[in-house]
């Protein structure tokens, strides 16, 4: 089975940071993988501009290695690849001054869509947006694409889009967070609003609690520096997990479209209660071992014995709306834990009454959404054991594994970047991040970060390799229930 590829119109891609770890691991990969399935036009071109100077072959070359890098052989026939760089032009361009900008205007063609892909410092935001205007190279529909972080807190966030709303239409800005191009996400969707079955078990009447958790084995690595000036309650749950929250949590919009979608989630972060100071639990990695080598403590990562930033935080939080009033979302999301694992478990409540035997083994029923490893859903339903031994009662998955539903296909299916920069060229923003739903998502976030800072509350310890600090574990069994294996 595989999925009809319709081409997007033919553009103009300007990759801003066209040479950094961004564009050469995802963005150039990505395309290359459209270009291959035969989805962007042979007229399309893709600008790589950044500081370094050279000329577009020596670009070609380096991105002829990240492909080869960063994609499977197979995909890599040589025709193909070589048609894919006779699409590739570079400018030597800086982003604070004046050089190369004239170059580039000179390269923007009439007819073609024009998308401005911004894969830099955010810093720098402001700067590319301004020249893109004052050298009048973006034209009326040009879209731009701004990467994460969007800010570091509500003034950075609303400064930011002060600064681009200066020069473009907000149906023109295109805020990524690559979660909402994950197969599994749009698919919560598909299966919320697609069926009868679900939606209307989907409250707080049959739902026990949902539990959202984005684990890493990683620890910041490189990042040290950036890292801790973030943290992963502004570099994970601002984002991505309160994306995930608004996915599980909201009211079916009217039509699958841009401003309905994203009016709907931005009621879900507006009926957020602030967490209380008992309902969140911090943590920072200790030494530890991966894989037989020898790793070190947060502290030692980012070269600061002092660091209050956590690495891990778990928290209880209430969406205050008659849909989940008493059906709390427990999140957590934490490096250098036991597993990769990102996933959405819908806890179901047990019958309310059970006909059977108190030993039989019935448990509740869970919805379980993957985002990785092996995207797909499962349901765990409670089913009689077969054979003679009487009715005893045993779970099983109803498996909806996107690996076996598409056979050999899914290893090719898109990844969430590749999927969004063609939402862009469609001009389709219903996966983008509203400036409001930005906002109020660090509305949300910055008074719990606040409230840190203040009390120099220091995070628990937790071994590398386990689920997080104890403290977490707690957090869910103080109100019988716990978290769902860290394994998948
Ligand atoms: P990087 O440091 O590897 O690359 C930065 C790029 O910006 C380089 O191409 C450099 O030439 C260019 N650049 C820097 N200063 C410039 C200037 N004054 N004028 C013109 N070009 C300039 O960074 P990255 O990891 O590719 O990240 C890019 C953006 O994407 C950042 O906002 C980052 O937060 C975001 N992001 C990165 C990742 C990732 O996995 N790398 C993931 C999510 C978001």
């Amino acid at each position: 089975m595989v999925s009809r590829v319709i081409p997007v119109d033919p553009f103009d891609l300007v990759v801003f940071g066209g040479t950094g770890d961004l564009a050469r691991r995802k963005i150039l990969p990505g395309l290359y993988r459209r270009f291959r399935d035969g989805q962007i036009p042979e007229t399309a071109q893709i600008i790589g501009a950044a500081r370094s100077d050279m000329d577009a072959a020596a670009y070609r070359k380096q991105v002829a290695a990240a492909l080869g890098e960063f994609l499977p052989a197979r995909l890599l026939d040589k025709t193909r690849v070589q048609a894919f760089l006779d699409r590739i032009a570079y400018v030597k361009i800086d982003a604070t001054g004046t050089g190369g900008w004239t170059d580039l205007k000179g390269k923007m063609r009439t007819g073609h869509v024009q998308v401005f892909y911004f894969s830099v410092a955010p810093g720098l935001f402001g700067g590319i947006a301004e020249r893109l205007h004052k050298y009048k190279i973006a034209r009326e529909g040009a879209r731009i694409v701004a990467e994460k972080p969007f800010g570091n807190d509500l003034e950075t966030a609303r400064a930011l889009n002060e600064t681009l709303a200066r020069y473009f239409g907000e149906h023109q800005i295109y805020r990524i967070d690559h979660y909402l191009g994950k197969e599994t996400v749009q698919n919560l969707m598909a299966v919320r609003f697609g069926n009868m079955l679900f939606e209307p078990l989907w409250k707080n009447q049959y739902i026990d609690h949902v539990q959202i958790t984005v684990a890493e084995t990683v620890g910041v690595g490189g990042r040290g520096t950036y890292y801790d000036k973030s943290g992963a309650m502004r570099d994970m749950v601002q984002n991505h997990l309160m994306q995930l929250l608004c996915l599980t949590a909201m009211e079916p919009p009217s039509r699958f479209e841009p401003d309905a979608v994203r009016d709907e989630k931005l009621k879900v972060i507006r009926a957020l209660e602030p967490v209380r100071e008992g309902d969140i639990v911090r943590g920072q990695y200790l030494a530890g071992e991966v894989g037989g080598e020898a790793t070190p403590s947060y502290l030692a990562d980012v070269e600061n014995a002092a660091s209050l930033t956590e690495s891990f935080v778990a928290m209880k939080v209430h969406v205050a709306n008659w849909r989940w009033n008493g059906t709390p979302f427990y999140l957590r999301t934490g490096k250098r834990m036991k597993s990769r694992l990102s996933e959405i478990v819908v806890r179901f409540k047990e019958p309310p009454h059970s006909i059977f035997d108190e030993d039989t083994g019935q448990s509740a029923n869970e919805l379980r959404i993957r985002l990785q490893p092996n995207e797909g859903m499962d349901l765990s339903v409670t089913i009689k054991e077969p054979g003679p031994g009487g009715m005893r009662l045993m779970n099983v998955p109803l498996d909806m594994t996107f690996a076996e539903a598409l056979g050999e296909e899914a290893t090719d299916v898109p990844d969430a970047y590749e999927r969004l920069i063609m939402d862009v060229i469609r001009g389709n923003q219903t996966l983008f991040m509203r400036g409001d739903e930005v906002e109020a998502a660090w509305a949300w976030t910055d008074p719990i970060i606040s409230s840190w800072e203040a009390r120099e509350a220091r995070p628990a310890e937790y071994e590398t390799g386990s689920t997080g600090p104890e403290e977490a574990l707690i957090l869910m069994h103080r109100d019988g229930r716990r978290w769902r294996e860290l394994e998948a």
